[in-house]
């Protein structure tokens, strides 16, 4: 049987309609840059920022930022190294507080790696000469059931709580990690595409 393909148009994805009035976050993300002691490397990278207009709804998170290597043939045009997308309808809402935005900035810097040689130095492909970066998980992810079951069972998250932990959960007791209202947090919200 003759087999007739038809163009799939209408199963296309909506394209959001993105921009790049972001000034905002570039402020933000200059000023870690400049001032945080694990992005000194940062300034090696050049990094476009872009908001979409609304946050992606999956089935169990909502994702506020997004930070995506980009890959060497759109490097070789645009010398972006990564670009960070965040909703424009979280950055915007009112229970999204200056520190949220500056923590989800930063988480997403965090994402953005670059790869060192055997002394340590950054490294560069030597064909292209572009800085080696690599898109960066996060140290912890876990289930809440299964921190609520084992506890910290986990050397990842074991490391964790010596060195950050105590002090981060005593901040959440009082309420006072930047986390706005109603709005998932950064780390449990966004996702690193390579
Ligand atoms: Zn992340």
């Amino acid at each position: 049987m003759e087999r007739v393909w038809y163009p799939r148009l209408t199963q296309e994805a909506a394209i959001p309609a993105y921009n790049t009035d972001t000034s905002e976050i570039e402020t933000i993300g200059r000023d870690l840059i400049a001032t945080a002691p694990d992005l000194a490397l940062h300034k090696m990278l050049q990094i476009a920022y872009l908001f979409r207009p609304e946050a992606q709804i999956t089935a169990d998170r909502m994702i506020v930022g997004m930070c995506v290597r980009v890959d060497d043939r759109n490097w070789t045009l645009t010398k972006n190294d990564f670009i960070i997308e965040i909703a424009q309808d979280v950055w915007e809402d009112e229970r999204t507080t200056d520190a949220y935005k500056r923590a989800l900035v930063h988480h997403e810097l965090c994402h953005a790696a670059i790869r060192l040689d055997k002394e340590g130095q950054p490294a560069f492909d030597e064909k292209s000469g572009r800085l080696k970066t690599y898109s960066k998980p996060h140290e912890i992810e876990e289930f809440n059931i299964i921190l609520k079951t084992y506890g910290d069972w986990h050397e990842q998250f074991r490391g964790y709580l010596e060195e950050y932990g105590k002090e981060l959960l005593a901040k959440t007791a009082k309420g006072k990690t930047p986390k706005a209202e109603g709005i998932d947090g950064p780390t449990a919200g966004d996702l690193a595409v390579e």
